[in-house]
């Protein structure tokens, strides 16, 4: 019986031999099927020896063939266990430093423009203006004829914008369409559409020919508008006043200076005392202690006359100022570009 002990010994090695190499549990599973399983080499080799032995000797054969099985089947569940306790200490061995800070994620906040323009909208709001908006894209009848501005009228030309190419005469004799240069048509369009009294702000998009450290060719105005019975230019300084005081500070003074816009008579230019100097004169304000701020006005009676106004019975007051400009001042920005170049290092700076 020493050749059968061999040779099972001898396949048991060969086993144990590639157990040991098998690196995953999928080789280890391929390993006993190959030799402990229904057709792995060492049952059949038992079933081959029982068949060929005599009678007698069948019974020792197959239980030495048996305890071999056994010895696989412990080796090969020996085997999966190693593997599961490697695996768990693989995982136990990826250290987690719970004391190191967390990656926070970095939260988005409003651009300075719409920071300065929701802030100019609420200061109205507590006044009683609503807010309406209208089209980027006008007629020329809305952005110029209605506001008093004729074809020939010498203020276009501060006003020089795009035309939109194409657009000639779709709407018949003189529809030409413009990107709008100020949020006046809107004023054009909520008259049309209300009867006095009114009093809304404007905030928009407007597009103008211009190009430098304080203009650009895009940018953002504010237009108020108030038309009721009996309002007068002591109004419009009152509104302006309560503004500037709470936009900019309660030692904040108004200056209006003599000006013309077509859509407007009497018409003005707004000052603001300067308060970063506190109106004392710095460079910023040309050491007057004003700044520039915008343009304001009673509403012209032909300007009444588009809209159907009636203009014995209504007096209005509307102004205007860029957006820009304000958030400029306010937070001490000296190239309107930086609010247009898109980089977040700037913007992350006003919250
Ligand atoms: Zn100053």
């Amino acid at each position: 019986m020493a050749s059968l002990a061999d040779e099972l010994q001898q396949l048991f090695q060969q086993f144990s031999g590639q157990l040991e190499a098998a690196a995953n549990e999928q080789a280890v599973r391929k390993v006993y099927a190959d030799f402990g399983g229904a057709n792995g080499a060492i049952r059949l080799k038992q079933k081959e020896l029982i068949k060929s032995a005599p009678n007698d000797q069948k019974r020792v054969i197959g239980q030495a063939t048996n305890e071999i099985l056994q010895n696989v089947e412990a080796a090969f569940n020996a085997a999966l266990g190693r593997l599961a306790s490697q695996a768990e200490a693989r995982e136990l061995a990826r250290s987690v430093d719970v004391t190191l800070p967390g990656r926070a994620h970095r939260l988005g906040h409003l651009h300075p423009i719409t920071l300065a323009r929701r802030e100019i909208e609420a200061i109205f709001a507590q006044l009683g203006f609503t807010v309406a908006v209208g089209p980027q894209v006008e007629t020329d009848f809305h952005n110029f004829e209605a506001l008093a501005m004729p074809k020939d009228h010498p203020a276009r030309d501060m006003q020089d914008t795009f035309y939109v190419a194409g657009a000639e005469g779709a709407a018949g004799e003189g529809a030409d369409v413009v990107l709008r240069t100020h949020t006046s048509p809107v004023q054009i369009r909520t008259m049309l559409a209300r009867k006095p009294p009114v009093r809304v702000i404007m905030p928009g998009t407007v597009y103008r020919r211009d190009d430098d450290a304080t203009h650009s060719p895009m940018f953002n105005q504010v237009e108020g508008l108030c038309v009721d019975e009996g309002i007068t230019f002591a109004d419009l300084k009152g509104v302006l006043l309560h503004f500037a005081r709470r936009f900019f500070g309660e030692e904040i003074g108004v200056r209006l200076r003599p000006s013309f816009f077509p859509f407007t008579e009497p018409s003005a230019e707004i000052d603001f005392s300067h308060g970063t100097c506190k109106g004392r004169g710095c460079r910023t304000c040309k050491n007057s202690g004003w700044i520039e701020i915008g343009g304001a006005g009673m509403v012209d009676p032909e300007v009444f006359r588009h809209v159907g106004y009636d203009s014995e019975k209504y007096t209005g007051f509307a102004f205007g100022w860029g957006i820009d400009r304000m958030a400029m001042l306010k937070y001490g920005v000296d190239n309107i570009n930086a609010f247009f170049e898109g980089d977040v290092r700037f913007a992350r700076q006003f919250r």
